[in-house]
This record gives C-alpha cells, sequence and structure tokens, in this order.
C-alpha cells in the first residue's frame, strides 16, 4: 500500500461529498448516497516488501486445489457448505445462509428488516465501522450507546434506550477493542428484546475466543442473527464468504431479500474444501499459533517506552494506545508496516495492529523500538 493511500485512508472521513452539477449523474444518484463517502480499500503490494498487520487477516493461508465447472451458475445456496458449517456449529442447515461476505450480511438484515427514514438502528460505539456505513446509504437513523472507557458495555443505558429501536447490532469480540460482551449481558439483551427488536450479534472474531457462540442457541431466540465470516480464522478473507445464522423463520426472510446467485463457483470450492475436518483442523492449528503469538506480542509491546496501554484482546489484533499514534502510524508505514489508524475520538492515540506471522511480529516491535529511540535522542 501507498504512502498516498494511507493518507487518503485517513482522510477519508475529512473529504468533502460528491460535487453534483445539474443533469450529471451525481444529481440522478440518490441522496443518501451523495452524502456518503467512499470506503477506499488500500491497493497492496504483495511482493513481499511490505507486511500487513491492518486488516485482522490470518497469515496462515492454507493451499487449496479447486475442480470447478464454470460455465454453469452456482447453487444459489451452496449445499454442501451449508452442510459443512452446519456441522461446525453444530446448528440446522435450515439455520444458515450464506452471503458475499460479513459485510454482504449486515447489508441484507439491514435492507430486509429496517424501512428507510422510519427505522432506528443502535450500535455500541466505538466498533466495526460498516454499520454506520450501511444505515447511511439505507437512510436508516442511528443511535448510539457508547461503551465505557474500558469499552465494557453500559447495561443500564442499553436497556433503557430500547424503545422504538427495530434492529441493535452488537459485536463480540468486538472490532476494534478485543473485548468479549458476556454471555450473561447478551442474553439480557435478547429477553428485553424479544418481539419487538432484531438483534445482530457480530461473531466474526468467536473462534480466537473462548467464550461460547450463540449458534446453537438460535431457537432459543428467533429474534437473533448470527454473523459469521470466512475472512478472519479460517484464513480465506480472499474468497468472500461469510454467513447469517438464526432461527428458520428469519432465514426464509432474508431468502427474499438475497441475490439469486450470490457467490462465484471459485468461492464455493474453496469454502468446501476449508470446511472439511482436515481444513477445521488446519484453521484450529493456525488460531493457536495466533493466540500464542499474540501473548509475545503483547509482551514485547509493553516494554517499549512509547506504548501506554494495550487492551486485552479475545481476537487475532490487539488494540494499544501510544504517545502520538499520528507520528507512529507515518513512522511505520514508511517502513512498510501496515496498521490500523483510529481516527475516532474515543480511540485517541490509539492503533489496531493484527497478529502477524512471527517474523512480521518481530520486524514491527523493531520497527517501534527504532522510532522509540529516535525521540529520546
Ligand atoms: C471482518 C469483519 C466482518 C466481516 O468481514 P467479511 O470479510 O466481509 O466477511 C464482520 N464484522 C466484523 C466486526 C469484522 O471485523
Amino acid at each position: 500500500m501507498s504512502r498516498e493511500v494511507a493518507e487518503a485512508m485517513k482522510d477519508q472521513k475529512k473529504s468533502g461529498s460528491l460535487s453534483k452539477e445539474a443533469g450529471s449523474v451525481v444529481a440522478l444518484s440518490r441522496r443518501s448516497v451523495q452524502k456518503s463517502q467512499p470506503y477506499i480499500a488500500p491497493s497492496r503490494d504483495y511482493s513481499g516488501n511490505e507486511i500487513y498487520l491492518d486488516a485482522n487477516e490470518n497469515p496462515y493461508a492454507a493451499p487449496i486445489s479447486l475442480e470447478m465447472m464454470m460455465n454453469r451458475y452456482p447453487d444459489s445456496q451452496p449445499e454442501r457448505v451449508i452442510e459443512r458449517y452446519a456441522q461446525f456449529l453444530g446448528v440446522d442447515r435450515a439455520e444458515v445462509l450464506v452471503t458475499l461476505g460479513g459485510d454482504s450480511a449486515i447489508e441484507l438484515l439491514i435492507k430486509a428488516f429496517c424501512e428507510p427514514k422510519e427505522d432506528k438502528l443502535l450500535y455500541l460505539p466505538p466498533t466495526f465501522g460498516m454499520y454506520q456505513v450501511t444505515c447511511d446509504l439505507y437512510d436508516v437513523e442511528t443511535v448510539m450507546v457508547p461503551l465505557r472507557e474500558d469499552f465494557s458495555l453500559d447495561l443500564e443505558t442499553l436497556l433503557a434506550k430500547l424503545d422504538g429501536i427495530k434492529m441493535l447490532f452488537l459485536c463480540s469480540p468486538n472490532n476494534p477493542t478485543g473485548n468479549v460482551i458476556p454471555t450473561k449481558e447478551i442474553e439480557a439483551i435478547l429477553e428485553a428484546t424479544r418481539n419487538k427488536t432484531i438483534v445482530v450479534l457480530d461473531e466474526a472474531y468467536i473462534e480466537f475466543s473462548d467464550q461460547a457462540s450463540f449458534a446453537t442457541r438460535v431457537k432459543e431466540y428467533p429474534h437473533l442473527a448470527l454473523v459469521r465470516t470466512l475472512s478472519k480464522a479460517f484464513a480465506l478473507a480472499g474468497i468472500r464468504m461469510g454467513f447469517v445464522v438464526a432461527d428458520r423463520g428469519l432465514i426464509d426472510i432474508l431468502r427474499r431479500v438475497i441475490a439469486p446467485y450470490p457467490l462465484p463457483v471459485p468461492a464455493i470450492a474453496a469454502a468446501e474444501a476449508t470446511l472439511t475436518a482436515e481444513g477445521i483442523a488446519t484453521m484450529k492449528e493456525s488460531r493457536a499459533k495466533i493466540l500464542k503469538s499474540r501473548e509475545a506480542l503483547k509482551e514485547a509491546l509493553a516494554a517499549i517506552s512509547i506504548v501506554e496501554r494495550i487492551y486485552p484482546s479475545a481476537a487475532n489484533f490487539l488494540l494499544v494506545k501510544v504517545q502520538d499514534s499520528q507520528s507512529l502510524f507515518d513512522y511505520l508505514s514508511k517502513e512498510g508496516i501496515f496498521v490500523r489508524y483510529q481516527s475516532s475520538p474515543a480511540l485517541a492515540n490509539m492503533l489496531r495492529i493484527s497478529v502477524g506471522l512471527p517474523e512480521e511480529n518481530d520486524a514491527l516491535i523493531a520497527a517501534m523500538n527504532r522510532y522509540a529511540e529516535s525521540l529520546t535522542i
């Protein structure tokens, strides 16, 4: 990723809206699109000169050989993928919907349940940016209940704000803070929202955590929808595959909204190959390596003078508070090491660092030490 792209990503929030001349296609687009900010995905250089610790990917890629028929349409909902994923989760097949990445699962839920300009969606910042971005595009008003300073949930305030909320988003483990919402608190929210609010629980990082998934409990809570993905622990960010796991009544509603052929044949083939017993064993091995590396990285970071705080993490990344995140981010970018800059005021001077390969983590630590030394001279 070039320096310019890194800058562009940081400036994304600051940049203005689209300019619109009368009669232009911009003027013809929906107002919510005109007001929206484009998501600028970094272009990357995979020549081996740069280190990417900015997107919470799993660096342990497993080789996959694929056999495919590409002249035909794929299954609209790939049977074997659903069967294997349902078995992995311990749920019924009717409780799983396959989507084009977790991002499209989020979009699908908002599209299916939230009436534009009418319904309200509640979420708990600081959290995953796509919740707000998708609501903006679909003209759904958002209500925020900020997490406390230690990023724990303010349950009392949340419960007091549920009136008139159509959909509620929870993220556990939360991106970018790394902490989980305790099971008891999620249960309390699910009881308080019965028959009133759809609760979306984003479990993108659940495989890294000790906390049990709610997947096997969707029959208990017909208003609960889980968002899952193969992008993180399963090391398949490139194939764009995600899932909604919910009681079958909720899944049936989403089936009316999803595109007829949402998944390309190569993605289906890669997912089938990865969701075998062997593929799941590989995922578990890489998870063990990542968790071990995360603890080593935490220790090494704690020993660097400019590091002020490392937040507890149940995921494959660490949220780290430093003296001056802007200047450290610039320094690391120049060295070809990319971490995730945090622009929200609640995360002032924090960076999110994905756990990489041991040698990548070592390179990061070495660069941070050089940076810290340069300050003391
Ligand atoms: C990565 C991520 C997702 C889904 O990502 P996809 O690559 O679109 O599957 C969903 N929620 C959170 C919080 C994430 O970090």
